[in-house]
Parts: C-alpha cells; sequence; structure tokens
C-alpha cells in the first residue's frame, strides 16, 4: 500500500511550495488508496515554533488536506533516534568522531586552500577504542561505489560515494541531525514515496545509504521542481511569497488555490479548472514538470473568480461571511450571502473585496461631500417621484423596479443612465455596485425609501 507523507519543518508559515509538496502527497495517496501522513520535522528546537506549528495545521485544515495518521512530531521520538544510533554504532555502521573544532577548521582551511572541497576526511573513522571527551556520532558512508536510484520524477540520478562525507547524524549534545531523522522516521513510517522539493535532492543519496546500513529497502522518491517568481529567480519573500493563510486573509478560496498549485507543475492536456476527483483520477507523478514552474497572480485571481461564480456555493459563503466579520459587518440583518455572491461575481475577483464592497447591503450608508454633488437640482425631483413609486410597488422584485427606474426617468425626461447613477449614489453612497435593480431588491425596500429620504 503507498504511504505518503508531508514532512514540513515549523520554522515559518506554511508558503505556497510546502502546500503544493503536500497536495502532490495528498493527491498521490488519495489516487493509489493509500495514506497520507503528517510529520511535524521539529528537532531544530531554536527556529521551530508553536505558532508555525499551528500554522502549518490550520492551513492543512483550511486547504482539506486531511491525513490518516499524525501529526507525528520528531521531538517525540528522540529515544527511537537514540536506539539507533546505539544500534549504528554496535554494527559499526556509524562511529564516534572526537575532532576538535580547532582540528576541523584547520581541515577545511587547507582543503579550501588546496582547491578540494571541504569533507570530513575520516580521521576518527577506524578508532577501535572509544576515548574520553566530547563526540559526535558520523554515518560510515560507503567509501566507494555509487548510490543511483530513479527518481519518479527526474528519471534515473547517479551520485558518487566519494562526493558523500561521513555525516553527522548526532551532535556533540547527543541531539539527532536532519537526515538521520527522516531516515529513521520514513522506515519506522514505512513510507513508500518520499515527494519533495528538489532542494532536497543532494540528501537523497546520503539517506539512501542510511537506509541500506539499516538494511532496509529506501523508500521511491520523486523531487518536484521549485517554485519560482514571475523575475524567474527562486520564490522568496521579494516576490511577496506568503504563508497560505494569507491567501485566506486575501480573499481566495482553497478550491482556487489547490487548483493554482496543482498548476504550477502539472498538467494535464490544456485543462485549467480542475474539481478535486478529477485531480484524484488525472494526477500522476509521471506527468510533473521537470522545470521549474513561475508563479502567475493573475491566473490565481482568474480561477478565484471562477470558483466565486461556480464554485461550491457553502464554502464561498463561509468565506464571505469570514470577510464581512473581520470588517465589522453584521449580516444578520440584511439579504441572504448567497445572493450577494451571486450579484458580486461578476465584478470582484477575490471575497476581500466583495466584502469591502457589500457594507451597504448590512449597514447603514455614509457618504462623502464629493458623492453629494450628484445629487442635483435637476435630480433631486426625480428621485422624489422614484421614491413615491417605489413605495407603492405591490412586489419588490428587479422587474417592478426596472419598470419603475425607467418610467419616472421618462416622466423627467431624463435619459435612465442619467438617473440610475445618482440613486445608485444614494442607496449605496457609492458609484460601483452590481446592476442597480439587483442591488436595491438585495438593499431591500425599507433601507432604499429610508435612504432616499435622506437625499
Ligand atoms: N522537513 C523538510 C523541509 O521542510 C522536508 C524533509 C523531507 O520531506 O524529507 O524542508
Amino acid at each position: 500500500m503507498v504511504r505518503t507523507r508531508f514532512a514540513p519543518s515549523p520554522t515559518g508559515y506554511l508558503h505556497i511550495g510546502g502546500a503544493r509538496t503536500a497536495l502532490y502527497c495528498w493527491l498521490y495517496s488519495r489516487k493509489t488508496n493509500g495514506r497520507f501522513i503528517l510529520r511535524i520535522e521539529d528537532t531544530d528546537l531554536e527556529r521551530s515554533t508553536k505558532e508555525s506549528v499551528q500554522a502549518i495545521l490550520d492551513a492543512m485544515a483550511w486547504l482539506k488536506l486531511d491525513y490518516d495518521e499524525g501529526p507525528f512530531y520528531q521531538t517525540h521520538h528522540f529515544d527511537r533516534y537514540r536506539e539507533v544510533i546505539d544500534e549504528m554504532l554496535k554494527q559499526g555502521t556509524a562511529y564516534r568522531c572526537y575532532c576538535s573544532k580547532e582540528r576541523l577548521e584547520a581541515l577545511r582551511e587547507q582543503q579550501i586552500a588546496n582547491k578540494e572541497k571541504p569533507r570530513y576526511d575520516g580521521h576518527c573513522r577506524h578508532l577501535t577504542q572509544t576515548q574520553e571527551g566530547p563526540f559526535v556520532v558520523r554515518f560510515k558512508n560507503p567509501e566507494e561505489g555509487v548510490v543511483e536510484f530513479d527518481d519518479l520524477i527526474r528519471g534515473k540520478l547517479v551520485f558518487a560515494n566519494q562526493e558523500l562525507d561521513d555525516l553527522i547524524i548526532a551532535r556533540s549534545d547527543g541531539t539527532p541531525t536532519y537526515n538521520f531523522t527522516v531516515v529513521v522516521d520514513d522506515m519506522d513510517m514505512q513510507i513508500t514515496h518520499v515527494m519533495r522539493g528538489d532542494d532536497h535532492i543532494n540528501n537523497t543519496p546520503r539517506q539512501i545509504n542510511i537506509f541500506r546500513a539499516l538494511n532496509k529497502t529506501p523508500p521511491h522518491y520523486a523531487h518536484i521542481p521549485m517554485i519560482l517568481g514571475s523575475d524567474g529567480k527562486r520564490l522568496s519573500k521579494r516576490h511577496g511569497a506568503v504563508g497560505v493563510m494569507q491567501y485566506r486573509e486575501d480573499g481566495f478560496l482553497p478550491q482556487a488555490l489547490l487548483n493554482y498549485l496543482v498548476r504550477l507543475g502539472w498538467s494535464h492536456g490544456d485543462q485549467e479548472i480542475f474539481s478535486m476527483d478529477e485531480l484524484i483520477q488525472y494526477f500522476d507523478l509521471s506527468s510533473v514538470n521537470r522545470a521549474a514552474a513561475a508563479i502567475n497572480p493573475e491566473k490565481l485571481l482568474w480561477l478565484n473568480q471562477h470558483y466565486i461564480k461556480h464554485g461550491d456555493v457553502a464554502e464561498t459563503m463561509k468565506e464571505l461571511a469570514w470577510q464581512l466579520e473581520k470588517l465589522g459587518i453584521n449580516t444578520n440583518d440584511g439579504p441572504p450571502l448567497t445572493e450577494i455572491i451571486k450579484a458580486q461575481g461578476e465584478r470582484t475577483k477575490t471575497l476581500k473585496e466583495m466584502a469591502e464592497r457589500s457594507r451597504y447591503f448590512f449597514e447603514e450608508v455614509t457618504m462623502s461631500d464629493e458623492m453629494k454633488l450628484h445629487f442635483t437640482s435637476e435630480i433631486k425631483p426625480a428621485l422624489k417621484i422614484l421614491r413615491e413609486k417605489l413605495s407603492e410597488l405591490s412586489s419588490w422584485s428587479k422587474e417592478a423596479i426596472h419598470e419603475v427606474l425607467q418610467a419616472t426617468a421618462e416622466s423627467q425626461g431624463l435619459k435612465l443612465g442619467k438617473l440610475a447613477q445618482p440613486v445608485r449614489v444614494a442607496v449605496t453612497g457609492g458609484t460601483i455596485s452590481p446592476p442597480l435593480d439587483v442591488t436595491m431588491v438585495l438593499i431591500g425596500r425599507d433601507r432604499v425609501l429610508e435612504r432616499l429620504d435622506l437625499v
């Protein structure tokens, strides 16, 4: 059975590269009826924070990337790591290294002076006696031969063992290091497919060697190409890269973000819009691109508007309600959010924008002096007549309102457009809104009449 895992380090927000990795792992496990595991790699005690762990969990929940096992925390596994290190020392696949900082520094300087790649020279590799004093534990990497593996995205990769030095697996304070803990956990969790960013590609031969030293078969590996900024450079904060939850703040729908992320590095013909079921059906590692993909903020906006208009209404309502609440807007007294989504979906690309432009459906309008300039002496009488006709309408419908608007304009010798804008300003406080008749239906008769009275 396929077992994938997403293994973020909680040293910052979950950024879109991480979210895409999580999505690919999730899709692959769902596609294969496998299991998806979440493992928090929090062994870097100085850089890991509780807030980052929470940000990861929140982002996974918001994106609905549900995991079958976990979250597991590496800091809960220290006894197990120690046990494996002891076993490796016993077996002779690892050794204690007593080299002082000074010795290692001198070695490094000499290697650099000789134009060699700095690496540990194996000084303690053949010590037979344990010694006094502080030590680290190093993995005894094979000295000869190559490590070869078939990357599920990149194809066959070969690394010479000579290029890999004896990596430290436990520091002098006994704490285990990254490449080692990953192997122990991938082994214990019986991970069959490791999918991760290709910035990890140089770690993979080291990890495979550790697996072999433990007499275990390594998992399959798939290294996902990086995400680039729009200038073709590796994505970073400079490009405005932010955590996943910032996308929620900015008014994006989870489904839009997922659809966007999946296409950053994967395609299925020229299809752009995918339901989750389609993604599960079509996703495959063999169609993940080898080349890095660049972000495309315009496309994300386009997708978001698509999902606002055609996506899951309950989801959109939930996000819109959240945005309105953040703006302090009480939605109890006003039109149903589904109607607002229908009316505003054509003209807003994010739910943040939609919320900001929907205040007048729920609250009294405040009007700037500039807006009041719309109410000219020519318009004011027309607004009075309109108000009377609206109050007499037997049904408060779009069609009825439209007729009244038209009739009023005609009776006053005005073009409809000339009347419509001041009416819009009177009932919404601004010049931008959905079609006026729809807007007025949603605002409701009482509020419309009150607002016209204030002109
Ligand atoms: N914890 C690593 C990171 O966040 C990922 C390790 C892995 O997937 O093997 O970059």
